[in-house]
């Protein structure tokens, strides 16, 4: 099951999304500020962030620079939920380390296909090169080797 976590400060903001995932079949965590959601994140290993900009203790920028400067967590995905919709904001938001942002009110459709947008994104990522083609190797070395 995918593990999506919710860093946002409002409890209702939060129910609404945990909502919209779970009708979606994703498994959900929650954060109520940025210091959480850090630890969180090492603790839970999620998949994906939902990360809201304003929150108490660390801000959603503070936040993402944090995750991108932790080698262990630094490839997380990590999608912004902002109330600030101006165009100034959305590039500051691209230009911090976000993979992409959702403008409050959450969209149940956009949101749907952020995240999928996303995980394909991973997914292309690690999947090719390492472990399915090595096994693969593996599999008819050992075939050679029982056929002597
Ligand atoms: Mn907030």
């Amino acid at each position: 099951m995918i593990k999506v976590l919710i860093a946002e400060d409002n409890g209702v903001n939060r129910e609404l999304l945990r909502e919209l995932l779970e009708a979606r079949g994703y498994a959900v965590l929650e954060a109520c500020d940025g210091q959480q959601a850090l630890h969180m994140i090492e603790q839970t290993q999620p998949d994906i962030l939902l990360l809201d900009i304003g929150m108490p203790v660390l801000d959603g920028f503070a936040v993402v620079r944090k995750i991108r400067e932790n080698p262990r967590l630094a490839t997380l995905p990590v999608l912004a939920i902002t109330a600030y919709a101006m165009q100034g904001d959305q590039e500051k938001i691209m230009k911090s380390g976000f993979n992409g942002y959702l403008s409050k009110p959450v969209n149940a459709r956009s949101l749907a296909e952020e995240l999928e947008r996303l995980l394909r994104k991973r997914d292309d990522r690690s999947a090719p090169p390492n472990q399915s083609n090595q096994s693969q190797a593996d599999g008819k070395a050992r075939a050679a080797d029982s056929g002597k």
